[in-house]
């Protein structure tokens, strides 16, 4: 099989017109890596780094920590890896870093609100993470979790910095930091729009919650208007804007993405054919107006209707 998956190299994501969208990997943990590669990930868009942290005790050790990032970024030799900092809450509960108490998690001390409340735990991930970059030939990224403010933003940047990481960004899924994207962005070296907590904070929607599950829909106008603020905001300042969420992995939303201004995407690996595929038969311009098309709709499903219609 991976004897084959050699013998047929797979093309870089691209347009019609051969602009370029690097189409990269969701990954949990470093094992999926091989087969990312094989299914022809250009690199990792998102690697969540939960599957450290969830069944300890206490906080891994910045050795444990360095050996699993090592292991991932030797998997991606002059590749871009974009390595999310834990992305922990009372949802996925810590004994070292949640506070059980709070009775909406959602919208609690979570992501980067944890962890810059427990800096300790940051800041043993970023020496852990500029080690393993320093050790491979991968181009490591490093971003936030949940990140709602400029200040925020700004914290973030100077702690990665400060270890030495050259790349960092933040995670954009939540209404407030989609609005100010443009001011946003000046403080960071790129975003990632997480479209699952984007949709969910819009909507106003549990994403975990089954009887609202029509109203986690990426698709919505609402949804999109956002994700049209950051990609704006992106060109304006030249930053680039990915997409890390489930919305990547849907074929016609990826090419409304790209019109949107999305710079790479990434997802699930068994979604890389199908988006390539799909990107392939648009040029930048027609993408564009596909995604112009879907703005202007009222709903969901006049949305997805209308991006249909126009490609
Ligand atoms: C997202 O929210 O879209 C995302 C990619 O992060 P997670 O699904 O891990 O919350
Ligand atoms: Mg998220």
């Amino acid at each position: 099989e991976r004897a084959e998956a050699q013998a047929a190299p797979l093309t870089p994501g691209a347009l019609a017109d051969g602009t370029e969208v690097p189409l990269l990997a969701n990954l949990g943990s470093p094992d999926g890596a091989e087969e990312a590669v094989a299914l022809g990930a250009e690199g990792v868009g998102l690697f969540r780094t939960e599957f450290l942290f969830l069944s300890a005790e206490q906080a891994p050790s910045v050795a444990e920590q360095r050996e699993a990032y090592q292991r991932l970024l030797a998997a991606f030799p002059g590749k871009k890896v974009v390595v999310r900092a834990l992305d922990a809450g009372a949802d996925k509960p810590l004994p070292f870093l949640s506070s059980s108490e709070e009775e909406n998690p959602a919208l609690g001390r979570r992501g980067l609100r944890a962890l810059l409340a427990h800096e300790e735990i940051l800041r043993d991930q970023l020496t852990a993470l500029a080690e393993a970059g320093a050790a491979t030939e991968a181009e490591l990224w490093v971003m936030a979790p949940m990140v709602s403010t400029v200040e925020e933003t700004q914290q973030f940047t100077a702690l990665t910095r400060e270890h030495g990481l050259r790349t960092a960004g933040v995670m954009v899924e939540v209404p407030s930091s989609a609005l100010l994207a443009d001011r946003l962005l000046p403080h960071t070296d790129f975003a990632s729009i997480g479209t699952n907590d984007l949709t969910q904070y819009t909507m106003a929607a549990d994403r975990l919650l089954g009887s609202v599950a029509a109203l986690q829909d990426p698709w919505h106008p609402a949804v999109l208007r956002l994700i049209a603020e950051v990609g704006a905001a992106g060109r304006a300042t030249g930053k680039p804007v990915g997409v890390c969420g489930e919305a990547a992995a849907d074929p016609l939303l990826a090419v409304v993405l790209v019109g949107l201004g999305a710079t790479t995407l990434s997802m699930t690996p068994a979604a890389l054919a199908d988006v390539r595929a799909e990107l392939s038969r648009h040029t930048r311009q027609q993408a564009e107006a596909i995604a112009q098309a879907a703005l202007a709709a009222a709903t969901a499903a006049e949305a997805r209707e209308a991006a249909r219609a126009a490609a």
